[in-house]
């Protein structure tokens, strides 16, 4: 027994001790949880739903979200909360709005308010070191809720090739800003610009109109290359072999020329006063009359076609046979579609070039504008549209003429042929005469009249050319 005294002591004294983890835990539990449950349970029945904020802040001309505003609800989902207001995020302002739950109004302020900066991006530039940069250069685009203004801090003035940092930044009418970077990279252009199949060669008739080539001029840096032509050394009246300079340039001032050799040929005819007979609207059941009187007088004319007779395009062949010129006038001769706008004249212009290139091998480059380059009627369909044509034709190497002699057999049909003679021969006394007639089923007169035409001409001491790319142009005035 004695020695188990100290034991059952030493028990005593060990149990004493002992931390009861457990109750501790439970009583922790209860100390915690109950208040917590009675907390939530009073917000359950007192004040369920919490908000964000009472003062919510809707972003101008951005969708509004009405449940945005809600924080929590206690035990619930927030789609059995109602939204009351009408709010306008078209319109910056303030307006009231509440949420409706379990029979309690929680009211709170909403404010359309422009907070954010403008959406910017930015692209970097490569260019020269001569180039003027713009704002808008480094911007690949902007935009904002709001009116808005860009400013760009950093070096752009021309100068030394070199990296150069750029800051733009974008500010709205509420003063909120976005800055971005970009980079300006200049590099020293020391090529210069260049043409492609550029001609070397070039022959004419002394005495014919010189045209210098109108070519595309490419550079790596400046988007606007320059091309001059120096054509100084060249007579054209004087048979013998010329050269003709075309020089590219940049703005960094890189140049190259390209030489082009002239010859001018001999010309029997040089010094002769020129007469071109022109039909227009042809092929038809008139044209094989034409070609026989022309034959007939060793002379020749221009046909500036149309499509309007399948029945006689294989009078197109017999025109080109016979040493006449097959040129260009239009494919449907249809006012309203023609000049709509630059694309469909090219287009019309397009399909009668390749019908005469079908049916005559011959792709021509000499064209009249359908009611001649004076012509008011385009005006109805596209302001302006004749001042772009007349420089796009031959910026596309074609050579357009309009008349400086009206025969006036388009003025009716069936005009008396002594009245067609009388006007068509007015002409003479001028150097180069080009005469406006029309080739036509309705116009049977003129080829009656042709024959006195052609004898009044021979006998001023006319020859009879067909128009090309080097005969003298004869332009009227645009009026559109
Ligand atoms: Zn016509």
């Amino acid at each position: 027994m004695a020695a188990s005294k100290p034991v059952s002591k030493k028990k005593k004294k060990k149990r004493k001790y002992r931390i009861h983890w457990g109750r501790i835990l439970a009583l922790l539990l209860v100390t915690i949880s109950v208040p917590a449950a009675l907390y939530m349970g009073f917000r359950y029945f007192f004040d369920p739903l919490a908000l964000k904020t009472d003062h919510y802040i809707a972003e101008y001309k951005q969708t509004f979200d009405p449940y945005d505003n809600i924080k929590s609800v206690t035990f619930d989902s927030k789609e059995n909360v109602v939204f009351k207001g009408d709010v306008d995020t078209q319109t910056l302002g303030t307006t009231q709005g509440s949420y409706e739950y379990r029979g309690k109004t929680y009211p709170f302020t909403i404010e359309v308010k422009d907070t954010t900066g403008p959406d910017l991006v930015l692209r970097d530039v490569t260019t020269d070191t001569a180039a003027l940069v713009e704002d808008q250069d480094f911007i690949e685009s902007s935009s904002d809720a709001s009116q808005f203004t860009v400013r760009i801090d950093g070096n752009t003035t021309p100068g030394q090739s070199g990296t150069y940092p750029i800051t733009v930044t974008a500010k709205d009418q509420y003063d909120n800003v976005t800055t971005k970077t970009a980079k300006l990279i200049r590099k020293a252009d020391t090529t210069a610009p260049t043409i492609d199949n550029f001609k070397e060669k070039v022959s004419i008739l002394a005495g014919d109109y010189f045209q210098p080539d109108s070519y595309p001029v490419q550079d790596d840096l400046d988007p606007a290359p320059g091309l001059y032509v120096d054509t100084s050394q060249l007579d054209p009246a004087t048979p013998g072999v010329y050269t003709v300079n075309y020089t590219t340039s940049d703005r960094s001032g890189n140049q190259k020329t390209y030489k082009q050799e002239v010859t001018i040929e001999e010309n029997p005819d040089l010094g002769k006063k020129i007469c071109y007979l022109t039909f227009d609207d042809g092929p038809s059941g008139v044209t094989q009359e034409i070609l026989d009187t022309l034959s007939a007088n060793g002379a020749v004319g221009t046909f500036f076609v149309t499509a309007a007779n399948p029945e006689h395009y294989d009078m197109m062949k017999k025109i080109v046979d016979q040493g006449s010129a097959i040129a260009l006038h239009t494919y449907s001769h249809d006012y309203p579609s023609v000049y709509a706008n630059e694309d469909a004249y090219f287009e019309d212009l397009q399909k009668i070039s390749d019908l005469v290139e079908q049916q005559t091998g011959v792709v021509s480059d000499v064209i009249r504008f359908p009611g001649g380059s004076s012509n008011m009627v385009s005006a109805e369909y596209n302001q302006g549209i004749m001042s772009r044509l007349v420089n796009d034709v031959e910026k596309r190497g074609y050579a357009y003429f309009d008349w400086n002699v009206d025969s006036t057999d388009a003025s009716a049909n069936g005009v008396d042929p002594a009245t067609l003679v009388a006007n068509a021969t007015s002409g003479i006394g001028m150097d180069d005469v080009v005469i406006l007639m029309h080739d036509t089923d309705a116009k049977q007169t003129t080829a009656q009249a042709l024959p006195q035409i052609i004898q009044a001409y021979k006998d001023a001491g006319y020859v009879f050319r067909p128009l090309t790319t080097r005969s003298r142009p004869v332009h009227h005035t645009v009026n559109n």
